[in-house]
């Protein structure tokens, strides 16, 4: 049997202030990619020298609480780094759907996957 899902519409609430990214509002989610691709170029120096289960243990750590770079949710006002990272706008996130399939697109950038805490991000998101 197929999963059933209501299309329920989701509410961002802003990591900074707390107050919820009303459509009204310029909001994201972001991270630093840049952070994540540095971290991603350190790995791939070390990573021949390592065997699969090392690259394993390695890489659960990185998706879990160590990641380099951790995804947040800002307002545009409240973004303490406006300019930089990597971000989807809220108003391509507003239902389930809409954020699972963001998550099979991220899911194919390795610099996502490995480096960020996208995977434990969206666990934590979704309650
Ligand atoms: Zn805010």
């Amino acid at each position: 049997m197929p999963a059933t899902m209501t299309n329920k519409k989701l509410t961002w609430t802003c990591d900074h202030c707390n107050k919820p990214i009303s459509p009204g509002d310029t909001g994201y989610v972001c991270v630093d990619d840049q952070a994540a691709l540095r971290a991603e170029a350190a790995w791939a120096e070390t990573g021949d020298s390592m065997d699969v289960i090392n690259g394993a243990v390695v890489m659960a750590q990185l998706i879990t609480e160590n990641a380099a770079a951790r995804w947040s949710v800002t307002h545009h006002k409240c973004d303490p780094n406006p300019d930089g990272g990597y971000w989807i706008g809220a108003n391509r996130l507003t239902t389930l759907r809409e954020l699972l399939e963001m998550n099979e697109h991220l899911m194919e950038k390795s610099w996502v996957a490995m480096h960020t805490d996208w995977p434990a991000w969206l666990t934590r998101t979704l309650g």
